[in-house]
């Protein structure tokens, strides 16, 4: 068997050992430490803008605190995109409130502004608004932006902007992850740049970054003994994960770089193929990190289907994957309310998202290649 190509893996800069020795050789062994910080510092400056950065265990610990921080409740109202990954939503469980689910719109696949305000009319007129959106730049593909701010601002309801996948992605000039009343970020094992796990809330004071690291370590008073007057985490990001992430960020232009080359590869290998659309920005203004590339296919035209394709690849020991399954379509969140037309249902049976990694080679390109020529 030929060896196995992911669509995603984790692809280590070379420093990254260095600061884990650091870690062990100072006896920073912890949830925090120079790690912690040097990492939540090197994000700062990535991302430019005026904000705080607080490193945390997971992306989907920092939608939790976001959630908390923007008073999230039980019985309360929480707008979400629907094609999205689970741990968007999740979190709206975890305080008792209710999902309402989006679709996504055509061009970035992500929060359509229409049925989002369709939605908010709906939800106020039946009594309740909404307390927050959480708005997703799916695959590294920046949402509308301007569109949802505005929304949001119309309507005073916060977004949540869940920036997991689009780390590096800008729009307008501006970087993903800083657009949102509150940003979050994910370095899971299959992200752009990993700390084998971990992630990070994105905030524009010091005060909501600081509230947001109380909670995530117990929500400890200030005091000598133990002392409690809030219910805490323990959600704080452990050295030697900082210590991976600050050698990644060395390298993280360079990886985006590649991928989107992978996506330029794509485009090229199905040039000729009709009915297959390889999903990229609609305009200069966006500015993807391709963190997967993906496709779109019209079986119709192209005479095979996304599981046709999926299973040829399998064949060959490629990984592929359909695009996320809307959280509408879930068991689990299938009874909550959803504003929506179809896109999202659409895109979940007619994509595909291929091998992205920074780390594939001309070997693997040659094999995806004739994987894909051989059924088309
Ligand atoms: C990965 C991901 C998350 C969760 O991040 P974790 O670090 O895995 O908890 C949230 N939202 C999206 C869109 C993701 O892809």
């Amino acid at each position: 068997m030929k060896d196995k190509i992911w669509l995603s893996s984790p692809h280590m800069g070379g420093s990254e050992r260095k600061f884990v020795t650091e870690a062990f050789d100072t006896n920073w062994v912890a949830p925090l430490g120079p790690n912690v910080n040097g990492f939540e510092k090197d994000l700062e400056s990535y991302l430019k803008d005026d904000i705080y950065v607080g490193a945390l265990s997971s992306g989907t610990a920092a939608i939790h605190l976001a959630l908390i921080l923007l008073g999230v409740t039980a019985g309360d109202e929480v707008l979400c995109q629907s094609m999205t990954f689970s741990a968007s939503a999740n979190p709206i469980m975890y305080q008792g409130a209710t999902p309402i689910f989006i679709d996504s719109e055509t061009e970035t696949w992500n929060l359509c502004p229409v049925h989002l305000e369709t939605a908010i009319k709906d939800r106020i007129a039946k009594g309740k608004k909404p307390k927050a959106i959480i708005a997703v730049h799916l695959y590294g593909m920046p949402y509308k932006v301007d569109d949802i701010t505005a929304i949001s601002k119309e309507y005073d309801i916060p977004v949540v902007e869940d920036s997991a996948e689009a780390l590096g992605s800008h729009y307008d000039n501006k970087m993903c992850g800083t657009f949102g009343d509150i940003g979050i970020l994910s370095f899971n094992g299959n992200k752009i740049i990993t700390t084998s796990g971990g992630g990070a809330l994105v905030a524009h004071t010091k005060e909501l970054r600081d509230k947001a690291i109380f909670l995530a370590t117990q929500a400890r008073d200030n005091a000598p003994h133990y002392q409690h007057s809030h219910v805490g985490y323990n959600y704080r990001m452990s050295n030697i994960s900082a210590g991976i992430g600050r050698g990644q960020m060395e390298v993280l232009d360079k990886h985006i770089a590649l991928r989107r080359e992978m996506n330029v590869f794509y485009k090229d290998l199905f040039k000729n193929v009709k009915g297959v659309s390889v999903f990229s920005e609609i305009s200069n203004n966006y500015f993807s990190n391709h963190w997967l590339s993906c496709i779109k296919i019209d079986s119709k035209l192209a005479g095979f289907t996304s599981e046709t394709l999926r299973l040829a690849l399998e064949d060959e020991n490629i990984e592929s994957r359909p695009l996320w399954k809307p959280m509408h379509l879930q068991p689990i969140f299938e009874k909550f309310p959803y504003y929506g037309n179809n896109v999202s249902e659409n895109l979940f049976k007619n994509g595909l998202c291929l091998p992205s990694g920074s780390n594939l080679t001309d070997t693997d390109r040659d094999r995806i290649t004739s994987a894909i020529q051989k059924l088309s």
